[in-house]
């Protein structure tokens, strides 16, 4: 995978070539060498024990390290009605190079390339979104799923999924609207359907529709509220009861086949999916 894509790559000190150096990569230019840990090349590497004494935090950490187990639960607990990422890069020859953003370990094609913080298996690149060590223009398709508001600065990291895109590449985005808090490590925007307009107004607008829909907002939101009074104020018993009532308010998520079609569905969506191409010309 790393031989397929290390001349997109770029040196993050002085943007020169990169290539292979021995069991790592070196730039060309300044000599920089980037380490490969776990099958992905290290441009950056972040510190994830502050939040190691949340019970949530800690058994993400545990089902990352167990993909099948987590897009199991994923997928049971949840129900999305929008178009996938899988389903959008449909039309995106294989091979092409397609980057997922702060994917995660979640394999959406063979040939996707994932960029995440943190050095998991089955991470390419480890990188912070808002310096992405990609060319300019190398990319035939970005993806970025439920990741944008953990980001500090949202505004620049588009900036960079637009910088490395091809002109008419493909962007796939989705982003959080009504949703608690959710630690990742950290948690900071939601965007009304305007507001994901706003931040993609450099790209051509393909399609912009709702991919959790209003009762899995509801839902969402009620578990967090029973979690809140019944915890008696215990952190520990929140969030065991907040695992509780994802589990036994699961199925009402169904309903969203129905009701995420109702145009005032958009009013409380969950999140929302936005797909574009870029466009030439930006807006200032
Ligand atoms: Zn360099």
């Amino acid at each position: 995978m790393l031989k397929r894509i290390v001349n997109s790559l770029m040196c993050l000190s002085c943007q020169g070539d990169l290539s292979f150096y021995d069991k790592d990569i070196k730039c060309v230019k300044c000599g920089r060498i980037y380490k490969i840990k776990n099958g992905a090349v290290v441009f950056h590497e972040e510190n994830t024990k502050d939040q190691s004494d949340s019970f949530i935090f800690g058994l993400k950490i545990f089902l990352k390290k167990h993909p099948k187990l987590f897009f199991f639960l994923f997928y049971m607990l949840g129900v999305f009605t929008g178009k996938t990422s899988k389903k959008a890069i449909e039309h995106v020859p294989r091979g092409s190079l397609i980057v997922n953003v702060a994917s995660g370990i979640k394999v959406i094609r063979e040939d996707v390339i994932n960029v995440d913080l943190h050095p998991f298996l089955g991470i390419h690149i480890a990188a912070d979104a808002q310096k992405l060590p990609l060319k300019n223009s190398s990319c035939d398709a970005v993806i970025c799923e439920a990741s944008l508001e953990h980001i500090k600065n949202p505004v620049p990291a588009v900036q960079e999924m637009y910088r490395v895109l091809k002109n008419g590449g493909l962007i796939y985005i989705i982003v959080p609207f009504i949703q608690g808090f959710h630690s990742s490590p950290s948690d900071y925007y939601r965007w009304t359907k305007e507001g994901v307009k706003e931040l993609f107004k450099n790209f051509e607008e393909k399609e912009l529709g709702i991919f959790g829909g209003p009762t899995y907002a509801f839902t969402s939101v009620l578990r967090e509220w029973l979690a809140i009074i019944l915890s008696f104020n215990s952190e520990f018993a929140y969030q065991i009861f907040s695992l509780v009532f994802l589990v036994i308010l699961a199925p009402f998520n169904f309903l969203d086949y129905v009701f995420s079609r109702y145009k005032s569905a958009d009013n409380m969506a969950s999140s929302f999916y936005f797909i574009g191409t870029k466009k030439s010309k930006i807006n200032r």
